[in-house]
């Protein structure tokens, strides 16, 4: 059983040390279009979301984080620093709480050590009464632990993690909260558990990156948060589906919804998930490159429903950010761009498509995966 974490202050929320577990999302919207991104924001909030995240990557989203600021009034607002961790300290007068990942420090500005960044992190995030988000992927994780952990990217995820969290200790801030996410809910499960007794006093943001489509995405959600929520592991979370915007409030309920099933001792029990085809994509998020991306999503899971009884992993991703890391581990893999698709097979790249081709290609490649695999089992 988890000990109880810390309690901390997130824009007047608490998560951790025993208070309820606070449901989160966040919006889907280009963080510049102001009016739309405002909307959503309410939306989730109104569903009951008791923090809304928004992606910031450019000093012009920055601005228009200000005006989302001043609409938002109430609203406990999280900003996902990704790419850019050094927009921290301009995002920092318009949010509540910081997300940087570990594994996107090295990009840039490299003439500074990532202990460096960290703390420059911490003393903005002090300075401005903020909290903050270590938030590592599997698809992302910092090179440094890769090589450090040859062919073990669940504990270079873990390491990568606590790791961070040493920094924080280092630096004297203790208002972090952690998120371990992957799109395999048997992964989440082992990295939370293991952090969760690496680090116990930590407050953890459950997540199960890129779950996909409801009602699938919803299963694999259910299978990772279930049995950690069971175990007390868990502080907040967010439910990551593909949904277009109007629906994108379902996240929330469907988060409120697990909780309450697993205090209630209701959980599902699906023997025979995981064994034929898996099609995981991301929830979008400002950056997804084309509105097409949510259609796409749906188009791959009717195209591939031939091959239901196959066990292979598609994966559709909204954009360039995380798109080429996180399809790595699928058998095919596609990620939007502005007006191309980019089609590969494991880590072999077949070429951009036009979103009016890409499926076209999707099914040869498919068609032959699938004689492969029968192959196989005759
Ligand atoms: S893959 Fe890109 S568009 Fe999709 S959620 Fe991640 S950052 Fe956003």
């Amino acid at each position: 059983m988890a000990h109880k974490t810390r309690k901390i202050d997130i824009g007047g929320i608490k998560v951790g040390g025993g208070a309820p577990i606070v449901v989160q999302s966040m919006c889907a919207t280009r963080t510049a279009d102001v009016d739309a991104t405002v909307s959503q924001a309410h939306q989730l909030a109104g569903a009951g979301a008791g923090i809304v995240r928004i992606a910031v990557d450019n000093e012009r989203e920055v601005a228009a984080l200000k005006e989302i600021r001043a609409q938002t009034e109430g609203i406990v607002l999280s900003v996902d620093l990704q790419e850019n961790y050094k927009l921290a300290d301009k995002v920092a007068p318009y949010v509540d709480k910081i997300r940087y990942n570990p594994g996107h420090l090295h990009h840039i500005e490299k003439s500074r050590t990532i202990e460096q960044k960290v703390r420059w992190l911490t003393e903005v995030a002090r300075d401005n009464d903020l909290a903050i988000r270590i938030g590592v992927n599997c698809g992302s994780v910092a090179p440094a632990f890769l090589e450090k952990y040859p062919g073990d990217q669940l504990t270079a995820l873990v390491e990568s993690a606590v790791y961070h969290c040493s920094l924080m200790d280092d630096y004297g801030f203790d208002r972090f909260v952690v998120s371990l996410k992957d799109s395999d809910p048997v992964k989440v499960r082992e990295a939370n558990r293991r952090f969760s007794e690496r680090r116990p006093d930590v407050p953890i943001h459950l997540g199960v990156t890129e779950a996909g489509l409801p009602p699938d995405g919803i299963t694999k959600t259910r299978l990772a948060f279930e049995e950690l929520l069971a175990q007390e592991i868990g502080d907040t979370l967010r439910v990551s589906l593909t949904l277009p915007n109007e629906r994108k409030h379902e996240e929330v309920l469907v988060g409120h919804r697990i909780i309450e099933d697993v205090a209630a001792g209701r959980f599902i029990s699906v023997p025979e998930f995981g064994k034929g085809l898996n099609i995981i994509s991301c929830p979008s998020c400002s950056r997804v490159e084309n509105e097409k991306f949510v259609e796409l999503a749906q188009q791959v899971k009717e195209l591939a429903s031939y091959a239901a009884s196959y066990r292979i992993t598609i994966a559709v991703m909204g954009c360039r950010v995380n798109g080429p890391g996180e399809t790595d581990d699928a058998d095919l893999g596609l990620w939007c761009g502005p007006t191309t698709v980019n089609l590969k097979r494991k880590d072999h790249k077949l070429g951009n498509f036009k979103y009016d081709e890409v499926l076209a290609r999707l099914r040869v490649e498919l068609d032959r995966l699938v004689a492969e695999r029968s192959e196989q089992t005759n």
